[in-house]
């Protein structure tokens, strides 16, 4: 059984018991009094009909044994005590006494009813009788004949009698009670019976509701209070859900631009507690777990304490740059303040802006600036020295003045030879030209250069030769492998000593192919290699400079190969050599 419906048949019932009990304790004082007041009426009857059968000349008979027999007969059938008393107080008839027993009864001229009777024409008396030693109820009349007062006859009876009429008509009255009680009971449980089944459907549901079954419906079928509390239900339901499902994509949203972001983002409470750090800051500072933590316990940087203070204090939005040791990263902090959680002060949210490697691009662009301003310096300052040196006089002397002159123009082809590098190179950095990619033979590239470097070759009496295996055709552009193969050999000449030998090879290599440039030159320490490729970068300055070098050729190679997808590479023994290589996918 339901709770619902056993409350409302303990309802019901609990109703009904309530209003029994008042009935009873009511009716109970009104029943004993009428019952007796009832009783009083009928001793008031009976003595009134003792007393008119008394009603003769009792001297004609004689008082005494006539008067005792009449009422012996009159109250035998009956519980009533009936008694006669005399004028002078006398009892000559009594129920419960005859011949001695009657004589020897005390005389009752003192009785309150009987005094009463006397002098009223009727009394009546409530107590202990000395007679029965019953408590008793006595009602007295005056026994007349023909208006001459002959004395008075009483009727009493035991209040004992009385008071248990009126108990039996009270058992009576509580058992018919109690029957209407089981009535009502049975009635609340069959009329609750409609009421508890849609109750306990709508319990179910909204416990469901409750659980988080927000897809579950309460059947509506009914027009009533129930089908109404229902339908609320069912809406209420559809709009947590709606809600539910907003939220969720909301916060689906939320966390997928978290994790897209480059920047850390990390969010703290008033108190500094980590309500969220996203990926990108748990990655770029090594952090698990800092959600819940305070974020001293993971953030040992003493400015991001600071940055945040700031914001907690000000209100407003703060930056601060970090450099963390370990790593030789730099960080870029933006804090604003955050609303954390409702009704608690905000919160701030910090943003850390990854800024090392626009540092580094920074630091390389300032060093090429240095760079190249340097290395324009130099071959400037030597045209000064010998311009300066002509106008002392070296015009005078002609052969001076011609060396002198020479010494110019060499510096001046190497101011040139450097600005031609440094445009190439931004040509190639901004990609302003891209390269025309097409599908070529790239031994015959290989030959075309060596052929081109032929006569520098035998002037310093260098064997250059290539070594050409059939390979595949390759993709990329043709003038930039040229471009590329005309900077290789041109420093495997300039750094090989006379008598040497150079080689360009051509071989395949997977689907594509490799061109390497060998010489017999000194070769490069294994510590300079992986350096070599970088701008200005030159294992000997004064030696590359005395040989017209910019220390540009190779960071231009290096540009040239990766603009058409090519990649380069050296290996090098000190005193045997290098091989410089070019690697080409190949075509389609
Ligand atoms: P440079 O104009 O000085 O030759 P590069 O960028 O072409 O500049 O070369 C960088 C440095 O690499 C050179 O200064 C030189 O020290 C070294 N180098 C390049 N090619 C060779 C080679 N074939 N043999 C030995 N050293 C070389």
């Amino acid at each position: 059984m339901s709770s619902f419906r056993r409350r409302l048949t303990l309802a019901g019932a609990l109703t009904a018991a309530a209003a029994l009990i008042v009935v009873l304790f009511v009716q109970g004082r009104v029943l004993r009094e009428d019952t007796r007041a009832e009783t009083r009426e009928r001793l008031r009857a009976e003595a009134r009909i003792l007393a008119e059968a008394l009603s003769v000349p009792w001297s004609v008979q004689g008082p005494g044994y006539w008067v005792d027999d009449l009422v012996d007969r009159a109250g035998r059938s009956t519980e009533t005590r009936l008694t006669v008393v005399s004028m002078n107080g006398a009892v000559i008839g009594d129920t419960s006494a005859s011949d001695e027993a009657l004589r020897a009864i005390e005389n009752h001229a003192g009785r309150p009813e009987i005094r009463e009777a006397l002098s009223l024409g009727e009394g009546t008396n409530e107590r202990l009788s000395n007679t029965t030693h019953e408590s008793q109820l006595y009602v007295a009349v005056q026994v007349r004949h023909q208006g001459r007062l002959l004395g008075v006859a009483r009727a009493s009876l035991s209040l004992a009698r009385i008071e248990m009429r009126a108990r039996e008509l009270q058992r009576s009255l509580g058992l018919a009670l109690l029957s209407v009680l089981a009535l009502a009971s049975g009635l609340a449980w069959w009329l609750s019976r409609p009421l508890a089944e849609p109750m306990s459907r709508i319990l179910e549901g909204a416990q469901a509701m409750a659980r988080g079954d927000l897809g579950k419906r309460i059947r509506e079928d009914r027009d009533d209070e129930f089908g109404q509390l229902a339908r609320v239900l069912n809406q209420a339901a559809s709009g947590i859900q709606e809600q539910f499902a907003a939220a969720t994509r909301e916060r689906a949203r939320f966390s997928a631009v978290l994790s897209a972001m480059e920047d850390g983002l990390l969010a703290v409470d008033h108190k500094g507690t980590v309500l969220l750090a996203n990926d990108a800051l748990s990655r770029s500072h090594n952090l698990t777990g800092a959600s819940g933590t305070h974020y001293l316990e993971v953030f040992r940087q003493a400015e991001i304490g600071a940055l945040i203070d700031q914001v907690l204090t000000s209100g407003e939005r703060r930056t601060a740059e970090i450099d963390l040791s370990g790593s030789g990263r730099s960080f870029v902090l933006v804090g604003v303040p955050f609303p954390a959680s409702p009704g608690a002060p905000d919160g701030v949210v910090i943003t850390f802006n990854d800024v090392s490697e626009r540092r580094r691009v920074d630091r390389i662009r300032r060093d090429f600036v240095a760079n190249a301003s340097h290395e324009l310096r130099t071959p400037l300052t030597s045209i000064r020295g010998f311009v300066e040196a002509l106008e002392d006089g070296g015009l005078e002397e002609q052969e001076t003045a011609k060396r002198f002159l020479s010494r110019i123009r060499a510096n001046a082809d190497r101011m040139a030879s450097l600005v031609d590098d440094l445009l190439e190179l931004s040509r190639l950095e901004s990609g302003a030209q891209p390269p025309s990619l097409e599908s070529f033979d790239c031994g015959a590239v290989a030959s075309d250069v060596v052929a081109s470097f032929a006569g520098i070759a035998s002037r310093k009496s260098i064997q250059l030769n290539t070594a050409l295996s059939s390979t595949p055709a390759v993709a990329g552009d043709s003038d930039r492998l040229r471009r590329i193969l005309e900077h290789l050999v041109d420093n495997a000449l300039k750094y090989t000593p006379d008598g040497g030998r150079v080689t360009v090879r051509v071989s395949p290599e997977g689907k594509g192919a490799v061109v390497a440039v060998e010489d017999t030159g000194p070769g490069i320490g294994p510590e300079h290699l992986p350096r070599l490729f970088e701008r200005f970068y030159r294992v000997d300055t004064a030696r590359s400079r005395e040989l017209g070098g910019t220390g540009l050729g190779l960071s231009i190679v290096k540009h040239l190969a990766e603009s058409m997808g090519a990649s380069v590479s050296v290996a090098s023994v000190p005193g045997q050599g290098s091989r410089f290589e070019t690697h080409l996918p190949p075509a389609g």
